[in-house]
């Protein structure tokens, strides 16, 4: 199938109560397994890079290796461009393939934010490229984005709502206490909050900051209105333990493609898990 964008994806998970499982790649290999995860559970999945990872690879090998990936798949897939604080290059994207776009510009003031919002749905609307927007401060370091505990805040409801009622968003991320990176403690999720962005605005939330949460958690956050569910750093965690792992257990083969394969079916695993969760597995 070709890529799709995330209109019709997240809505429909938004009525059915599911996640979506946007899951950060870092390579081929990576995206090789979301793909693969997806399609033997019947999942639709969204494929999600960083900034970073975009700058390292440049957006058309990317585009390739996804648009090929996508195109033999039977389940939808998008490709998402994660935390963007950077218009030029959420041009680049919208103008090379990308399905989907998230503008950052959480750190500034609401109506810069706002500003900025509006600016990215102007540039999306005619490729009909969707656009994820935050408010609020996610903590955490998520693609060189740092944001410390004492400056983080959460998302407020009243504010939420008039965001989402001066721009057309597709997708709406905000802080509601989950963070980026490896919990240290119990996370301090604002279920209220979610709640009643999630019903005031009708737009379908993103859940940033998935790895190290709960089952339940999850389960509890969907069930409030988190249609799109991302996951990056236990695919980091992944992708590093299954190369390092394989080799460490064999470190006198040198065989490159089995260290990979390896790699891959760490990840595959990973991702799977995550899609069970979601409850999205058979929705594609
Ligand atoms: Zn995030």
């Amino acid at each position: 199938m070709a890529l799709e964008n995330l209109r019709a994806m997240l809505s429909k998970a938004a009525a059915g109560r599911y996640g979506v499982g946007a899951f950060n790649i870092l390579d081929y290999n990576s995206a090789r397994a979301v793909v693969q995860a997806a399609e033997e559970l019947g999942a639709p999945v969204i494929i999600q890079t960083s900034a970073k990872t975009v700058t390292f690879w440049g957006c058309r090998t990317l585009v390739g290796w996804i648009e090929d990936l996508a195109g033999r798949a039977k389940v939808p897939v998008a490709l998402h461009l994660d935390h963007c604080k950077d218009l030029g290059l959420i041009r680049e994207c919208i103008e090379t393939g990308w399905t989907s776009v998230m503008i950052d510009a959480s750190a500034k003031p609401f109506e810069e934010n706002l500003a900025l919002t509006r600016q990215v749905v102007e540039m999306a609307r005619p490729k009909d490229v969707t656009v994820e927007a935050e408010l609020g401060a996610i903590v955490g370091v998520e693609d060189e984005i740092h944001v410390k505990e004492q400056d983080s805040h959460l998302a407020d409801p009243r504010q939420a709502l008039e965001f989402c009622m001066q721009v057309q968003l597709d997708c709406f991320a905000p802080a509601i206490g989950t963070a980026h990176g490896i919990y240290k403690g119990e996370p301090k999720i604002a279920y209220h909050i979610l709640e009643e962005v999630a019903t005031s605005t009708g737009v379908p939330i993103a859940l940033h900051g998935g790895t190290g949460l709960s089952d339940e958690v999850f389960r509890r956050c969907i069930a409030l209105g988190c249609a799109k569910v991302n996951i990056s750093t236990q695919i980091k965690y992944a992708f590093i333990d299954g190369f390092v792992g394989y080799h460490n257990a064999h470190h006198t083969q040198y065989d490159p493609l089995k260290v990979i394969q390896a790699q891959f079916d760490e990840m595959k695993k990973a991702i799977a898990g995550n899609i069970k969760l979601f409850g999205s597995a058979g929705k594609g």
